[in-house]
């Protein structure tokens, strides 16, 4: 098989890339590991920053995200037992969030590529890249039982964290940069109205907990739990009773229970792989980094990384010049960067690590008390939740 960008991961990042790709008149080939009902059930992010609405729309996929998805204007953080409202267009001049699930953006792309796009091969899964540093890359692959070769001018690595595609940089070229968090998300999908119409990040002595929605009647609900917790060790209604400690206010507010649908634990991890290129091998999404979801971040970086890597080929098809592509990873790095802080500082304001000091829970305190009451650091949490804007 051949074509000009192989494309590796069927994620946002894979999907996204394959659209604008087409959108654009250059051909590409999805390679994607697992079955198509997998990708789409597959429960992850559920915020979407403004400029990723925007680019989903450009792209012609966003009718069913504008007719489902909900307009968030704030976030409430709650602590002691208080409530602060952090209003986002009044912080950064207008600009709001989506409430739309990531199985969504994914069912809609998938619809499109099928319809409309190039190849998407599913049960297909990439074995290595070879030659990046040469003018014509492949991807190794087995389909079918049957082993295969994808010949490539470009192959771009959307193949999420466990991926192979990052394993084609050489060691010696290879710079990570590793936070892991001594705790994880305990969460869940529960059959039941979301008890406040936006999402809830509450700070407590017993550990974090955010209140979310994928939609009116679906609520999705986290807990902080210790690393290593399996989800199978908490009962439906110790869960309950832990979020409602939790959430607990001064006033009349109430946290409605439903049936649990789904339960599982993620993971907390900062991580950066540098370069994200190496030849003709890009590396987009959490193939390239990870941030702890305390921030809403994963999936929106991920639509930042393949919309500049479609727009620097393009502009190399336009004028003749591969600038752009080759200053890709430092474009990336940058707006990567900025997220990784802003993931940190949401994770560390809101989470209690274990053994923390009274010393530094009074620290925590007082950074939440200094967004509730300054205009500029409220501000500064309303821009980085918002999103950091594309070069
Ligand atoms: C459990 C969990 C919960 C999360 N919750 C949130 C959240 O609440 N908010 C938030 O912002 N972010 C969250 N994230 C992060 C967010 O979902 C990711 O950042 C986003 O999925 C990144 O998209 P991607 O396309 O880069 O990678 P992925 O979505 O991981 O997609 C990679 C794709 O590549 C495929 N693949 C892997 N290896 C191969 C191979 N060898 N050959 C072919 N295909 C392959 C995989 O099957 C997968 O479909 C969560 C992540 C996880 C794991």
């Amino acid at each position: 098989m051949r074509t000009t960008v192989g494309i590796i991961g069927a994620g946002p990042a894979g999907l996204l890339l394959a659209r604008l790709l087409r959108n654009a008149g250059i051909d590409s080939v999805v390679l994607e590991s697992h079955d198509r009902t997998y990708v789409e059930r597959r429960q992850r992010a559920g915020i979407l920053e403004q400029g990723t609405a925007d680019v989903l729309r450009a792209a012609g996929a966003g009718e069913r995200m504008d007719r489902e998805g909900l307009r968030h204007d704030g976030i409430e953080l709650r602590f002691e037992r208080e409530r602060h409202r952090v209003d986002f267009p009044a912080r950064t001049g207008g600009s709001s969030v989506l409430v739309y699930a990531q199985t969504e953006v994914c069912k809609d792309l998938i619809a499109l590529q099928l319809k409309e796009g190039g190849p998407l091969l599913f049960g297909a899964e990439a074995l290595a890249v070879e030659g990046a540093r040469s003018d014509r890359p492949l991807v190794r692959f087995r389909h079918e039982g049957r082993e295969d070769v994808l010949d490539c001018d470009y192959v771009v690595g959307c193949d999420g964290f466990w991926g192979v595609a990052r394993k084609a940089v050489p060691a010696g070229l290879s710079r990570v940069f590793e936070r892991t968090y001594p705790f994880g998300w305990l969460g869940i999908l529960a059959d039941v109205a979301p008890s406040h119409d936006e999402l809830v990040y509450a700070r407590h002595e017993r550990g974090f907990a955010l209140l979310s929605m994928r939609s009116p009647a679906v609520s999705r609900l986290y807990l902080q739990v210790p690393e290593g917790t399996e989800a199978g060790a908490w009962a439906d209604g110790e869960i309950w009773d832990e979020l409602e400690r939790r959430f607990e206010t001064g006033d009349d507010w109430r946290l409605e229970r439903g049936p649990v649908t789904s339960k599982s634990v993620t993971p907390m991890r900062s991580y950066v792989h540098e370069p994200m290129r190496y030849g003709r091998l890009f590396l987009a999404g959490d193939a390239a980094h990870i941030v702890p979801p305390t921030g809403a971040k994963g999936l929106n970086l991920a639509v930042g990384d393949v919309v500049t890597f479609a727009r620097a080929l393009e502009h190399l098809g336009d004028t003749g010049s591969a600038e752009r592509l080759d200053s890709y990873s430092e474009t990336c790095l940058r707006r990567v960067w900025q997220a990784e802080r802003f993931s940190y500082d949401m994770t560390t304001l809101l989470h209690r690590a274990p053994g923390a000091s009274p010393f530094e829970d009074r620290i925590q305190l007082a950074r939440l008390r200094r967004v509730a009451t300054s205009r500029a650091a409220e501000t500064d949490l309303a821009e980085g939740y918002t999103g950091f804007p594309l070069e």
